[in-house]
């Protein structure tokens, strides 16, 4: 059996020494790099061969990679690396790295051409200048066969131990057993799913209700099928910390129960969870665990996947922690290493799905065959939309340029010149508050390319001089540049100017470039995974999440039967009750009187669903003054965790009492109160998104996408009351649970809203004589 390496992991493994050094060194963007090697193998003569594939052979190793080009007429082989600022500010060891790259290269040429010699050359093409400089020396097929044994050598200890592992991990899995005596009803049908999708590679949308087991319910099957499908790895991809730890907890209990298990798991958080050191840069001459860190390397990471390899350990963060602390190396930068040797990640969706996503790009640069999980993956739709959406304040702009370093001043003035003269375009009206404009335009771009530049000089100039106002512009200038490049029909170029009443931020204004389909974004993501499941319980309508999400046209559906019977829950349209913004105050009696109703006859804990803070808080007074004796509490804007955990832990066994929340919000989703924890759910609200100028824009450009006659259902109507199906699972967790749910609206008794609510329910229609208001 054979060992699979690309040439760049190879060299990655054995080349690497010396500091972990990020110093201020603005990669460029994917699309910046692709149009920087277009552009250098252009300029090269006729002839030249770009885009090598190359192959060799040592002992079990297979090493392969693409060499970026061969001039045959110089019998010169080229690796190109496209960078922005100071070449001069290359850490050494990334340049040592780029030669073991060429040198591997140049060996596996030699032995297809059957050259005997061969002129190396790395290439570094300046993005922003356009010129190039060339470092290049001739070396014999000899000296390179040399070099290339010398590190497979190196690399092969680490190759076999690789297949013994995988090896034993495949037959502990084949030999899996389902932890549990059986499965809940439902459950085996989504597994059953699952598998089916990985073993046909298409994508799966599952509609799953809560109380399943989802999580097991996906996690097993994608495990049973790695052997035979050859999986290398599976990625776990949840849109908050609680989805992260069902997975994680599911996969210790797999580890446990089963005789022999050396799966390896490890959980992926944000640097700034996993930073030892906050107050510090990552290189070595500011944090002492960036110092010497691939030297640390190896120790750290031998030691963190016997770990991990154990009958029950798992690398969650904790774990990876302890592990790197041991070693003295940073437990966010060891997490990215291990990555590479881990069978199963579980991190958040940007790690997959974000437009430089770490997991992304290792899956494409060594070709891994990847399943990929995606937990409530309705929340994907939004998630995707802030990914791939940027937003420039004209504020931050003049607050630096009155703190501006000399060398600054002139850039953000222009740039600041420009910026007021897009607001200035005589096609639009100077005092509309928001407006759309076709695209960014070209002038801004410009300014705003020039002053990233000069900005990027500047920090490179002083690399200890920390401005974090500067530093979180400049990041948000790069982004919006990025998008700018890949604008089109799936966003929206807009400008909002402050309402602030003073003269001054009158004028200012944010630019916004506003992603509302990330289809086209997250259509090459799907296809670089061998399949992708995505499960939750509101996934409805299907053609709704296929065109916004840009899943392929082959991908399977199951809407998995809810295991409640329509018995456990009784559910009520209010059909004679508008909750619209006109009708709000003379709903709120009503509303009370319904509550109190609903509570004396059953005394219990309840929550209470409102549209906003605002509306909340008005229903809350009112049935305070009107209802002293029954306890409530309420949720309020920005709470903090511990906040959070206060207003569950009122949710008691044995308490009673009204928590009153907003839709969408904490605890409209993603909460599990089972039992008497919750009883019911009075919903005062359709969900629908507001009115305003912004989600106008959205519906047309909706309707330019997808036709007129989906565009308000796609923009207002799904979105709702899809949070509304959210909100009311909360009331039933499991087969013994029994509740109530109050949808409180007339438009609840539509049939285009009725046919979006869960099959299960049989709902009743009952009227409590809303006064005009
Ligand atoms: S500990 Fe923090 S500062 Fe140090 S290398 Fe890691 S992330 Fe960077």
């Amino acid at each position: 059996m054979s060992y699979v390496v690309a040439v760049r992991a190879l060299c990655e493994f054995t080349a690497k020494h010396g500091d972990l050094d990020l110093r201020f060194t603005p990669s460029p963007s994917a699309q910046e790099g692709i149009a920087g090697h277009a552009l250098v193998a252009s300029r090269r003569s006729e002839g030249y061969q770009a885009e090598v594939s190359l192959t060799g052979d040592y002992q079990e190793l297979r090493v392969r990679g693409r060499a970026d080009g061969y001039d045959p007429a110089k019998n010169q082989l080229e690796e190109v690396k496209t960078f922005k600022g100071d070449l001069a500010a290359l850490p050494d060891n990334h340049r040592q790295l780029h030669w073991a790259q060429v040198k591997m290269y140049g060996w596996l040429l030699c032995q297809k051409m059957k050259l005997a010699e061969v002129r190396l050359a790395l290439v570094y093409f300046d993005i922003a200048s356009h010129e190039e400089t060339l470092l290049a020396e001739v070396f014999t097929a000899d000296a390179l066969r040399q070099y290339f044994e010398a590190q497979c050598e190196k690399f092969l200890y680490w190759a076999r131990q690789e297949l013994a592992h995988r090896a034993a991990r495949d037959a502990a899995l084949q030999a899996l057993a389902f932890p549990h005596a059986a499965f809940r009803p439902g459950q085996r049908d989504l597994a059953e799913a699952v598998y089916r999708s990985a073993a046909s590679k298409r994508c799966l949308m599952a509609q799953a209700p809560t109380g399943i087991g989802k999580t097991m319910g996906t996690v097993f099957p994608l495990l049973k099928a790695a052997p035979r499908q050859e999986l290398d790895k599976i990625f776990f991809l949840a849109a908050k910390t609680p989805g992260r730890r069902l997975a994680l907890d599911a996969l210790e209990l797999l580890k446990v129960s089963a005789p022999v298990l050396p799966l390896r798991v490890i959980e992926l958080v944000a640097r700034d969870k996993a930073c030892e050191h906050t107050d510090k840069a990552c290189h070595g001459d500011s944090c002492p665990l960036a110092k010497g860190f691939y030297d640390r390397l190896p120790q750290a990471r031998s030691a963190a996947l016997a770990t991990s390899s154990g009958a029950a350990g798992l690398l969650d963060k904790e774990a990876l922690r302890q592990a790197a602390l041991v070693h003295e190396v940073c437990p966010y930068y060891l997490s990215q290493d291990l990555v590479r040797w881990s069978d199963v990640v579980v991190g958040d969706y940007n790690y997959y799905f974000d437009s430089s996503a770490l997991l992304h790009a290792l899956t494409v640069a060594n070709q891994w065959r990847v399943n990929v999980l995606v937990d409530e993956a309705h929340n994907l739709v939004d998630r995707a939309r802030q990914m791939y959406s940027a937003e420039l304040d004209q504020a931050d702009l003049a607050g630096l340029r009155q703190a501006a370093a000399p060398a600054l001043k002139k850039p953000l003035d222009r740039l600041h010149r420009v910026w007021r003269d897009v607001q200035k375009d005589p096609q639009h009206d100077p005092e509309a508050i928001y407006q759309v404009r076709s695209d960014p335009p070209e002038k801004f771009l410009l300014a705003l390319q020039q002053a990233t530049q000069a900005i990027t000089d500047e920090m490179e100039a002083h690399p200890t001089r920390v401005d974090a106002a500067l530093q979180h512009f400049y990041f948000d200038a790069l982004n919006f540049s990025r998008l700018a490049d890949s604008f089109g029909e799936h966003s929206l170029f807009d400008i909002t100017r402050d309402e602030a009443s003073s003269r001054l931020t009158r004028r200012l204004s944010r630019l916004c470039i506003r992603n509302v389909v990330p289809a086209p974004f997250l259509a090459p993501r799907f296809a670089a995974a061998r399949s992708v499941a995505l499960f939750s319980a509101t996934l409805g309508p299907q053609n709704y999440y296929t065109d916004m999400l840009g899943l392929p046209g082959n991908t399977a559906w199951i809407d998995v039967q809810s295991p409640f019977a329509a018995e456990q829950l009784q559910v009520s349209v209010v059909s004679d009750l508008s909750t619209r913004y006109q009708h709000r105050s003379s709903s709120l009696a009503p509303i009370v009187d319904l509550m109190a109703r609903q509570y004396a006859e059953q005394p219990g804990n309840y929550l209470v669903f409102l549209s906003s803070y605002d509306y909340l808080q008005k229903l809350a007074e009112r049935f305070r003054q009107l209802y002293p004796q029954i306890p409530m509490w309420e949720q309020t804007r920005r709470m903090d965790e511990a906040a959070r955990d206060g207003f569950l832990a009122r949710f008691a066994c044995d308490s009673q009492g009204i928590g009153f929340a907003v839709l969408g919000g904490s605890f409209a989703e993603g909460i599990d109160l089972p039992g008497d924890r919750l009883i019911g759910a009075f919903i005062a609200t359709l969900g629908l998104p507001q009115v305003n100028p912004v989600n106008e824009q959205i519906k047309r450009r909706m309707g330019e996408n997808f036709g007129m006659s989906l565009a308000y259902d796609y923009t207002y109507l799904y979105p709702g009351v899809q949070k509304v199906v959210q909100a009311a699972g909360r009331v039933i967790r499991t087969l013994s649970d029994r509740g109530v749910v109050y949808l409180m609206d007339d438009r609840f008794a539509r049939p285009e809203v009725q046919c979006l609510l869960p099959l299960w329910w049989q709902v009743r229609h009952m009227r409590v004589g809303q006064s005009a208001g």
